[in-house]
């Protein structure tokens, strides 16, 4: 569903956004998208267990749990860092894990570097026996052909497309789909350059950028300017947004604007990828920090 937003912008600009998060109650936005084709995958397999890889608060492993449990598959969860092994209670995204009855193996960050290593890959399944494997972030090659659904017919009339880029594969999905005349616009949540060479792996248009100017500090780091522009976004326009992904974005493309970034008359759409579930861990943090938190109800 596409959102216009009713505040108004200087140079007759005018912003939408798709409401991805709305697509499913708890799988929200893209980990949806990027879930549908391995799902059908791994049941054309015949795999009894999904197992993949996330960190504390992942929005991926919320995901694969409930979808596994939806499905009628087993799910393994490869988690990062072993200090949280004594920690789920105080963590949302994995006592809900847990709660959909993913089965957790706690690993040191060291470990957890080794993931997509073959004698890691061949332990795990001495461990658990045979699993479909789904990467972190759940970014494949099947991910991407899901996340080309995002865009349909009543988009062609957008100039720019603006993202939230974790991995790199949503965007990828988006770039494919996305017609010569628009320009997509990623925001990447984290830092680091090697983004940009990751998505080449997957797409062969060039109509697209990432704005590397957002990332407020690296992956899963707040500032308290960004936890005000959240409240008061939300008290605008009525639109939840995440504080990991989807409020960086929106936070740099209404910077953007301000900054005459966009020509005048643009037509922007902002692609909502979901991730509330992450406000409720994210608000823990920053009560135990002493620090504002995002008063928004999920
Ligand atoms: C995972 C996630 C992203 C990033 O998606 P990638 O495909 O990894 O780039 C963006 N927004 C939200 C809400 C997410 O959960």
């Amino acid at each position: 569903m596409n959102q216009k937003l009713l505040i108004s912008f200087p140079n007759s600009i005018s912003v939408t956004i798709k409401r991805e998060d709305l697509i499913h109650t708890v799988v929200s936005g893209n980990k949806f998208r990027k879930l549908k084709y391995n799902l059908f995958q791994a049941k054309a397999e015949n795999k009894k267990t999904l197992l993949t890889f996330g960190g504390a608060f992942s929005n991926h492993i919320a995901a694969v749990a409930f979808a596994a449990k939806e499905n009628g598959f087993q799910s393994i969860g490869i988690i990062r860092g072993d200090e949280l092994k004594d920690k789920i209670a105080a963590n949302p995204t994995l006592q809900f894990a847990q709660e959909c009855g993913m089965q957790f193996e706690f690993v040191s960050r060291e470990a957890y570097r080794l993931k997509n290593e073959a004698a890691f890959l061949d332990e795990l399944k001495l461990k658990f026996g045979d699993f479909f494997l789904i990467p972190e972030g759940g970014t494949n090659a099947l991910a991407i052909k899901g996340c080309e659904e995002i865009l349909t017919e009543e988009d062609r009339g957008f100039d720019y497309i603006c993202c939230a880029v974790g991995t790199g594969g949503t965007i990828s999905g988006i770039i494919n789909s996305a017609l010569p005349h628009q320009k997509v616009l990623g925001f990447p949540a984290l830092k680091g350059d090697f983004l940009q060479d990751e998505i080449r792996i997957f797409v062969q248009n060039e109509n697209w950028e990432l704005i590397t100017d957002y990332h407020f500090g690296g992956y899963g780091k707040v500032k308290e300017d960004l936890i005000g522009f959240i409240n008061q976004f939300y008290a605008d326009n009525q639109i939840p947004l995440d504080p990991i992904y989807t409020g960086k974005m929106v936070f740099g493309v209404m910077d953007l604007i301000q900054k005459n970034y966009f020509p005048a008359h643009s037509n922007i759409l902002l692609i909502h990828t979901g991730g509330l579930q992450g406000i409720r861990g994210m608000n823990v943090k920053l009560k135990n920090k002493q620090l504002p938190t995002i008063a928004i109800n999920v």
